[in-house]
């Protein structure tokens, strides 16, 4: 998502009365930072002219590069587009000595990002139906008050209105959703799963067992049950092989189905590493990680992450080290801001891993923008938090089903307790930063054998309303509305409103009353992903074993001479 995106509303009519809009993306130019003059985010001739010779070339072979095309009722796309680009391509060309009279809309990267993904829905929906859901409990997700019977109208992608006017928009003939009885409200924003682990069960296995390729093969099937479980959009912090960008543009490409998607690449773990112990080699790449062994390292891989199209830089600031306890800040200051200042110089966020009180401290000092799980967090972490501004997304599911279910899987017994301590001892304080108005983000670690897809996305609310005290209004707005924050989408999504992009659920119950009912899908009537209803009688999708991925120990217990006896 590197660069400049150019929005061009041509608005050009084309002859049996449809409309053409052309966006495209100049990429390698990056905002500067805070200027809103045109000529300040963009200004240079020579890019905006390459542009048009691209779109020249593009409109001459008939495959323009990077467009995004509404159209409605257009007799030949291809052919319009075509035209369409050459009128770009030249008037960009002309016009290149003063190309703010040209560039209707050219804002900084997060906004821009969220008008091109806009654009591709308005591409993707083309051909998605008008719904009006009638009759449902209106959870818009800003924390207000559930509205009965509330109508909602989408129609291209997008909530186009709300109320009878819903109703009175409505065109005679179209497609109603009967939600009598039933909850509407945004689509679940999981932001913090790990859509490339497919469930797995060790770091060995996940390091050293998969290949990049099926790794995104089984991350495409992946990504359709995180859509069947209601999450509509999702933040994923790091990929395995790095795989993420690929998958992201695949998606928004419509190559593939899923969530709208944010990813990283890799997570950036120093040579002590992070939680896979000596897994992690002393230098280059394994899994999700990408060593650096220095401030240069730091800052080259912060920007080559942001080449390869990372949404947000990831650092993994705390590890373990042999007889210590627990996760240690592995990260100097130096190196924390290094990263921090190099990815937000081009515009990209930061988030990271922090398992120790005096890691929140350090990444909040260093410009980290979003603090991940902040387990131990201490009234300094808490301060430096407030003094920063960055969010935090705690994570606790993780720890939750190890906790309460982990005996099932054959987790060794005794640990739950550990982990019941460490979600006592932090949600307190995340309780106390909420209260001063920390912004709370809702994140599941989907993923791992303990957190499959699918299954677990919307339980962090559930502990936020059990161990942290929030109502179940406030728990699903850390879900939805703070969750189109870590998505850079925030004008776009995570509420229901007039304008915003049509990401619904309709859920037979009331998560008002109790909000587990999010965590059944035989409760979720509907799913709508950009305007597109989500087919949920579908077999579960499900693969077999795949060759080689699952590493089984020869035994689980030592066969001495005496034990074979008994
Ligand atoms: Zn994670």
């Amino acid at each position: 998502m590197a660069g400049v995106h150019v929005v061009v509303g041509l608005g050009r009519e084309i002859p049996n009365g449809g409309e053409i809009k052309v966006v495209f993306s100049i990429t390698g130019v990056e905002p500067d930072g805070e200027g809103d003059d045109l000529s300040d985010e963009v200004g240079q001739r020579g890019n905006t002219c390459a542009t048009g010779l691209l779109l020249l070339v593009g409109g001459f072979v008939g495959e323009p590069h990077h467009h995004a095309v509404s159209e409605h009722g257009a007799p030949n796309a291809v052919l319009a587009l075509s035209i369409c680009s050459l009128v770009v391509g030249c008037l960009v060309c002309l016009r290149g000595a003063g190309p703010n009279r040209l560039l209707v809309v050219a804002q900084r990267h997060e906004k821009s990002a969220a008008l091109n993904e806009g654009a591709l829905v308005a591409y993707a929906s083309a051909m998605a139906e008008d719904l009006l859901i009638l009759g449902g409990a209106l959870i818009d997700g800003t924390g207000a008050e559930p509205v009965p019977d509330t109508a909602l109208l989408l129609s291209d992608g997008a909530i186009t209105a709300i109320g009878p006017e819903a109703v009175a928009q409505a065109d005679p003939g179209v497609t109603t959703i009967d939600a009598t009885n039933k909850t509407v409200m945004p689509g679940i924003i999981d932001s913090h799963l790990h859509c490339s682990f497919d469930d797995v069960v060790s770091n060995d296995e996940l390091f050293f067992h998969r290949e990049p390729t099926m790794v995104a093969l089984t991350t495409a099937q992946n990504l359709q049950k995180i859509l069947r479980a209601g999450v509509t959009s999702f933040v994923d912090p790091d990929t395995a092989h790095g795989v993420g960008p690929a998958v992201r543009d695949a998606v928004k490409a419509g190559v593939i189905v899923g969530p709208r998607m944010k990813t990283g690449v890799q997570a950036l773990v120093t040579a002590v590493g992070g939680t896979a112990g000596r897994l992690i080699p002393d230098e280059g790449t394994v899994g999700y990680a990408q060593v650096v062994n220095s401030i240069d390292e730091v800052i080259l891989w912060t920007r080559r992450h942001i080449k390869y199209g990372a949404d947000w830089i990831k650092i993994h600031a705390t590890g373990t080290v042999p007889g210590g306890k627990g996760e240690l800040l592995v990260w100097s200051p130096d190196e924390l801001r290094a990263s921090c200042d190099a990815a937000h110089a081009l515009g990209v966020p930061v988030m990271a891993h922090c398992r120790s009180p005096e890691s929140t401290i350090a990444c909040a000092e260093a410009g980290v923008d979003l603090i991940l799980h902040g387990s131990y967090m201490d009234d300094a972490g808490l301060e430096a938090v407030l003094e920063s501004g960055a969010a935090i997304c705690p994570t606790f599911t993780f720890l939750a089903n190890l906790a309460d279910h982990g005996s099932k899987v054959g987790v060794t017994p005794g640990m739950d307790n550990i982990f019941r301590g460490e979600i006592a001892a932090t949600a307190k304080m995340m309780r106390k930063a909420y209260d001063a108005g920390v912004k709370l983000i809702c994140g599941s670690e989907s993923g791992f054998a303990l957190t499959p897809y699918g299954h677990w996305h919307a339980r962090e609310m559930e502990v936020f309303v059990e161990e942290l005290g929030l109502t179940e209004l406030e728990a699903i707005t850390t879900a939805t509305k703070n969750g189109a924050w870590a998505m850079r989408m925030e004008d776009e999504i995570g509420t229901l409103e007039v304008g915003k992009l049509a990401d619904v659920l309709v859920v037979d119950g009331d998560p008002t009353a109790n909000i587990t009912v999010l965590q059944d899908k035989s409760r979720l009537s509907e799913v709508i992903c950009r305007g597109e209803r989500t087919d949920l009688s579908a077999p579960w999708p499900e693969h077999r074993p795949i060759a080689g991925w699952k590493v089984s120990g020869w035994a689980s217990e030592v066969l001495t001479w005496d034990r074979a006896q008994a």
